[in-house]
């Protein structure tokens, strides 16, 4: 269920119900393999939901998110950042989420 925090799993496969666990890409962001979803951990405990896609390139360790860093308030990406920051305001609801990722652009 999507609550607005952030496990080892995608949110956005969440809201279908899917199960599927985010793994550290080569570009050392959180990845879903399933849907590409990408999260950046660089202003833990908020976790930047990536306004584009990744492009599948799993790390061959597969490293997924520890439960020590279990919680972090998932956030949208500034559109101007040019180091993938949020701007530190995390989703009100699942819907404000819902709309953010319909946005996002495929890879
Ligand atoms: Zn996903």
């Amino acid at each position: 269920m999507f609550d607005g925090y952030l496990d080892d799993l995608c949110p956005e496969c969440l809201l279908d119900e899917v199960n599927s666990r985010l793994l550290l890409n080569d570009s050392d962001f959180y990845e879903c393999p399933k849907c590409n979803l990408q999260i950046s951990f660089r202003e833990y405990p908020i976790a930047t939901v990536l306004n584009f896609r990744g492009k599948g390139k799993i790390r061959t360790e597969k490293k997924s998110i520890s439960d020590e860093d279990f919680g972090a308030g998932l956030a949208p990406m500034d559109p101007n950042s040019k180091n993938f920051l949020s701007s530190s305001k995390l989703f009100e609801d699942k819907n404000s989420f819902k709309e953010y990722i319909s946005k996002i652009s495929n890879k």
